[in-house]
């Protein structure tokens, strides 16, 4: 009883404003500035680092590959692009692909299919769980195996597809799955007690994923009492800056990083100053915070859509 009690008075809450006209998902709008790092950040990634993003980490237990379970032989469960791809599972030649599984640690060869018969590639790093590889420039469709120290091969369960480099997206919607740009209150422009509201508010379920709109560089992965857990993102080769409010959890992004367009970088939450499920999101020309000025997402947002 006292669940349903509580669902009526959140479903109250929720609509009560949205008759009002105005609603607003946010109270703060943007993070504050007392908390804002204004330090400069690093650019350059810790080296050697390849980051995997939140779709790779959250599938990390490896599996025995069908319950065969013969201890120390090398078992493929999934391939997963990492850089320069056209999706997660999309790769491009030259791309930075993760062949993940187990007993990985002792190949010592990777096999990709060519119009010949087969090319041969050395692992740029390797571990229990995952081999991570450049995909040769000859690289066909098809199966990929790897071979370890006692010869023992295994392949993938899929045929690893290649696409031009000319289907990687250079723009991406960030939310996806199924939103809202809501009504007036959520615009850009829009009143706060306070302050205007700096961004555009697009209403989603939490969970939902967020991805990066081109390719960029994380500057900051912070919390903040107005914001919750947000990143800012600076799109290379522009002054331009993205800003994701209200994250469910921290992002796994590191501070310096490069993101291609459609690399995951957190989830719709409702964190910091916020009373439902929403992505706030601004749009900086010049630095966030500290000099730039912030623009009327939606039409871009609007032109994504195609
Ligand atoms: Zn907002």
């Amino acid at each position: 009883m006292l669940v349903v009690l509580g669902f009526l008075a959140l479903t109250f809450i929720v609509l009560l404003p949205a008759q009002a006209g105005a609603a607003y998902l946010d109270g703060a709008g943007t993070a504050s500035l007392e908390n804002s790092p204004v330090d400069p950040v690093d650019p350059s990634p810790a080296p050697g680092t390849v980051s995997e993003g939140a779709g790779d980490a959250s599938s990390s237990a490896t599996t025995s590959g069908g319950g065969i379970g013969v201890p120390g032989l090398p078992v493929i469960t999934r391939i997963l692009c990492l850089r320069q791809c056209v999706s997660a599972s999309r790769a491009t030649r030259g791309a930075i692909i993760a062949v993940r599984g187990n007993n990985l640690n002792r190949v010592t060869r990777v096999i990709f299919r060519s119009r010949n018969g087969r090319i041969r590639a050395r692992w740029r790093t390797r571990s229990v769980g995952a081999i991570r590889v450049t995909v040769p420039r000859g690289t066909v469709k098809g199966y990929l195996s790897v071979v370890d120290t006692g010869g023992n091969r295994a392949r993938s369960p899929r045929e690893l597809r290649i696409y031009p480099i000319s289907s990687i997206p250079v723009e991406v919607f960030p939310v996806r799955g199924p939103f809202s740009f809501g009504s007036s209150g959520s615009r850009f422009g829009a009143g706060r007690p306070g302050h205007i509201h700096q961004g555009q508010d697009l209403s989603a379920s939490c969970g939902t994923r967020l991805v990066s709109i081109k390719r960029a560089r994380v500057l900051y992965n912070e919390w903040d009492d107005g914001g919750g857990n947000y990143v800012v993102l600076h799109n290379i080769g522009t002054n331009t800056n993205f800003v994701f409010m209200h994250m469910i959890r921290r992002s796994p992004l590191k501070v310096g990083q490069v993101v291609g367009a459609g690399a995951p970088i957190g989830r719709v939450g409702t964190t910091g100053s916020s009373s439902g499920c929403h992505l706030h999101f601004e749009y900086w020309v010049g630095p966030w915070q500290t000099g730039g000025s912030p623009i009327d997402p939606l039409p871009y947002l609007k032109s994504l859509l195609g």
